[in-house]
This record gives C-alpha cells, sequence and structure tokens, in this order.
C-alpha cells in the first residue's frame, strides 16, 4: 500500500515520525536507536529529512578564514532504505529542490525505484544559510510545484535527456508540505493556499503541515484548504518542546507562534526537565483533541525529541 493509501484506510489515528538522517561522521545505529523507542507504536510510516549543502567557514591562522560547501547530512535514501529493510516500515524519503540539480533528483529516484521506494514527500527545501532569499541551482527545480512535475513525467517513463523508458511499474505517490500558520515568503495566507492547490492538482495525494502549537491554527487551515476545493488528507505535524530556547529557536525557524498559555508554563520552569515534561503535556492535551476530531494520521517532529514523542504516545495509542 502506498502512504496515501495507508493515510486513506486508516480507521484509527496512526502514528508517523520523522527522522534526520546522521550527521556526517556519525553511523546509522543512532537512528535506528531512535525507531527502536518508537516502533512499538506502530508507525505507519517514517519520513527522512533530506538537506543541502551549507557553507560553513573554518577559522585559520591570523585572522583568516577558509570557506567551505558541506553537506552535513547526506544519504537521505540509503537511510530510507535500510530503514525498510531492518523494520519492513514504509518509509518516505524528502526529495527538495533546493541544492540539487534535476539531474541528481533523476538519479535519486532511479535508486529509489530500485531500491522499492515510491513513496516520497516533494518539497522546495531550506534555503542556503548564506541566501537571504531563496535562490533555486542553476540546473534545479525553484518550487516544490517544478519537482512535481519533473516527478510525474518520469513516473510517465520520460527523462530530462528525452530518452523514454518504460514507465516505472510502480510510480511514485507523493505527498507535500503545508503551513497552517502560512509559509514565511508568501505575501498572505489566500496566495499561499493558492500554490498549495496547484501541488495537489498536479498530483499530490496528502498534505503534511508544518507543526504548530495550537491546534485552532490547524482546523483554520483545513477549513480554507476544503473551502478551496483542497480534499487529501491534512497530516497535522507535532513537535513536543523539549528546550527553553525552543521558544525563540521554533518561531524564528518555523515561524510557528507558541501560544501564551504553553510559554507562561514554559518560563516557570527551573530547567530543561521541567521543560520537557510541560512540552509533553501540551503535545499530549494536543494530540487528544486532534485525535477527537478524528485526524488521520499524527506526525511527530522527533528531532531532540524521541523520548518526549514516545512519552506522548504511550498516552495517545
Ligand atoms: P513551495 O510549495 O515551493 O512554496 C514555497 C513558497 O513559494 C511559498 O511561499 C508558496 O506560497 C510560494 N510558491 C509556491 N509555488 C510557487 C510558484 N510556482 N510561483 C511563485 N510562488 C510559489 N526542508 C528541507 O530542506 N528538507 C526537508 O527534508 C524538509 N522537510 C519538510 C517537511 C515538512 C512536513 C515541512 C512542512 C517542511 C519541510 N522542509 C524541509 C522545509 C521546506 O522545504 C521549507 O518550508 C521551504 O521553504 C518550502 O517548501 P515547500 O515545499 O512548502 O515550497
Amino acid at each position: 500500500m502506498t502512504v496515501a493509501e495507508l493515510i486513506n484506510s486508516s480507521k484509527e489515528t496512526g502514528f508517523s515520525f520523522e527522522l534526520l538522517p546522521p550527521l556526517k561522521g556519525n553511523d546509522i545505529d543512532r537512528v535506528f536507536k531512535n525507531i527502536d523507542l518508537l516502533k512499538e507504536f506502530n508507525p505507519l510510516y517514517i519520513n527522512i529529512t533530506s538537506h543541502r549543502d551549507e557553507v560553513v567557514y573554518k577559522d585559520l591562522e591570523k585572522g583568516l578564514f577558509e570557506r567551505r560547501v558541506t553537506r552535513k547530512r547526506p544519504g537521505t535514501v540509503a537511510v530510507a532504505a535500510s530503514i525498510q529493510h531492518k523494520y519492513g516500515i514504509n518509509v518516505v524519503p524528502h526529495i527538495i529542490c533546493s541544492g540539487f540539480t534535476k539531474s541528481e533528483t533523476e538519479y535519486a529516484l532511479i535508486d529509489l525505484n530500485f531500491l522499492g521506494i515510491h513513496d516520497v514527500l516533494l518539497l522546495r527545501g531550506d534555503n542556503s544559510q548564506t541566501n537571504r532569499f531563496f535562490k533555486p541551482d542553476e540546473q534545479g527545480n525553484d518550487y516544490a510545484i517544478d519537482l512535481i512535475h519533473q516527478v510525474n513525467e518520469q513516473n510517465q517513463g520520460k527523462f530530462l535527456d528525452g530518452t523514454l523508458m518504460d514507465a516505472f511499474e510502480t510510480p511514485f505517490s507523493y505527498g507535500v508540505a503545508g503551513y497552517p500558520e502560512k509559509h514565511e515568503e508568501a505575501p498572505n495566507m489566500d496566495s499561499d493556499l493558492y500554490w498549495l492547490k496547484q501541488k495537489i492538482d498536479a498530483g499530490a495525494e496528502y498534505i503534511v503541515t508544518q507543526m504548530f502549537f495550537d491546534n485552532s491554527k490547524y482546523f483554520e487551515f483545513v477549513d480554507k484548504c476544503r473551502a478551496m476545493d483542497i480534499k487529501v488528507p491534512i497530516v497535522p505535524g507535532l513537535k513536543p518542546i523539549t528546550l527553553k530556547n525552543q521558544m525563540n529557536v521554533l518561531p524564528k525557524i518555523f515561524h510557528v507562534d507558541i501560544p501564551e498559555a504553553c510559554a507562561k508554563e514554559i518560563r516557570k520552569c527551573k530547567d530543561d526537565v521541567a521543560v520537557k515534561q510541560v512540552g509533553v503535556e501540551w503535545c499530549i492535551q494536543q494530540a487528544k483533541e486532534l485525535m477527537d476530531h478524528k485526524v488521520p494520521i499524527l506526525h511527530f517532529y522527533t528531532m531532540m525529541a524521541t523520548q518526549s514523542t514516545r512519552k506522548v504516545a504511550e498516552a495517545i495509542y
């Protein structure tokens, strides 16, 4: 079954989560340890993020720096394949425009096809840290919708260089991202939803939302999507807060608000142990309300929060 079929057929709210490939130099056991902590809650699928290269500056002597370009977290395709092989759980590697040429994307899709992985999440990808505004790779896709067109072409057996092949026996099925609090660059919510609708009309079968901490934002977003005739499942993304500094870091990076009721409890915490407790309780409260609204899946962002995600899962599943 594809992930879209799993989501559509789930009778009760299912469980899924996102993992990052290990930082360059670390081995995959770290990834497996996280899965081992969560697998008893029967994840329907596991997402694996994808990361562009970054510019880093190495300190040299006498105040000089050396500029280097590096990918700190390569390995998305390999990590996805090894998880599927070891655990037999559906995997959803992320495919991004940012930092990748169309050819590299084509080759990644060929690899995934050979590995028997046919679910992907198609995204534009994060900006490079050195550019204030998103700058697509000269040979790459500009927006997620362009990536969708590339995947659609490949699904029909057309390669970039015009070579034809037998269409993939199992075409790629894919989801896309949605933003209950609006994508940071969108001029307004309606414009953001216009582009989201283009992605759905082009073939995306489900939406996974950016994390949110206020369920009313998700419910309003779903209502707006439905009013735009976006009918696909909208999977809510949740993250248990684990550190006091995330009160500032999460809004800055992800452009999401933390409700005052939650912020107030975190302000009272003496240390991050106490913060973790508040984060878990807040997330359980969010999860329970979303389950009451019969959301198909709860999708957890587990970065630095695997133990907390486990506590939430213990309380709700
Ligand atoms: P798009 O859908 O391309 O939209 C980007 C912006 O452009 C929006 O403001 C949209 O309104 C607008 N827009 C869209 N199409 C057009 C068009 N044709 N013309 C003009 N404007 C347009 N980042 C990573 O680097 N790696 C990951 O693994 C990753 N995983 C993620 C998973 C989820 C569930 C989410 C929610 C985000 C993830 N991100 C990841 C972050 C994501 O890549 C960024 O938020 C990125 O800035 C936008 O991606 P998108 O696919 O939503 O972009």
